[in-house]
């Protein structure tokens, strides 16, 4: 097996890709990476400590300061900020409805970009997001561009949200994630779009075993 085989899983939101990935990293004993936990920690500080979520110079500052660790466990990706668990806190409403303009900053990108080739560097790694196949590992050997219908998408959103025992809203899931594909789709850095190189499969009628078996085989393909 090649030793620095990385996978990019990008798409939109609620297409599967943080389940998916998860998933396959498992099957093939690689480390997932998870960068919208990242951006969603960044958010998470920044709505804690009154920063403007507006000023890209204030969001770098902040970013600076943050220690964001992602600690991969048998059920669940651990996420910690400066060593305080924010697993739960970063999937809030609130969080969801702010995280695009965070990420929308180039200054924010390029430090978390950084942070996730740093990563990567490793080898053997899923990554998944918006930009890893087409800015973050432009070399990645396997790229996955996943799509749902939206209608699709936040079903399973609230399904999941559901299953947690949290609040949730269909109408307002579904408006939520159209809204989130627009602006991370027509911001200026790094917009999310399916790189040249990937493969593209729509998720809408296939389980997740299904799309994790494809990837799987798309991943030995690559490396035989
Ligand atoms: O993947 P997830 O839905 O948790 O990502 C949350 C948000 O973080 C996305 O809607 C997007 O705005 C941002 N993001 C990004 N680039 C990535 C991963 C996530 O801009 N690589």
């Amino acid at each position: 097996m090649n030793e620095r085989l990385a996978i990019a899983i990008d798409g939109p939101a609620g297409a599967g890709k943080s389940t998916v990935a998860k998933l396959v990293a498992e099957k093939l004993s690689f480390l997932y990476i998870d960068t919208g936990a990242m951006y969603r920690a960044l958010t998470f500080s920044a709505l804690q400590q009154g920063v403007n979520l507006h000023d890209e110079n204030a969001m770098r500052t902040l970013l600076d300061t943050l220690n964001i660790k992602l600690v991969n466990e048998k059920e669940v990706s651990k996420v910690l900020i400066n060593q305080e668990d924010v697993t739960d806190k970063i999937r809030t409403n609130e969080v969801n409805q702010n995280v695009s303009l965070a990420s929308s900053h180039q200054a924010v990108r390029e430090e978390m970009v950084e942070r996730q080739r740093e990563l990567a560097k490793v080898g053997e790694v899923v990554l998944d997001g918006r930009d890893i196949g087409t800015h973050v590992l432009p070399n990645a050997q396997l790229k996955v561009f996943l799509t749902a219908s939206v209608e699709e998408r936040a079903q399973r959103r609230h399904e999941e949200q559901v299953k947690k025992g949290m609040p949730s809203d269909f109408e307002e899931l579904k408006a939520d994630i159209a809204r989130r594909d627009q602006f991370d789709s027509t911001r200026e850095v790094s917009p999310l779009r399916k790189a040249e190189d990937a493969e593209e499969l729509d998720t809408t009628h296939l389980s997740i075993e299904e799309v994790v078996q494809a990837i799987i085989e798309l991943a030995k393909a690559r490396i035989s």
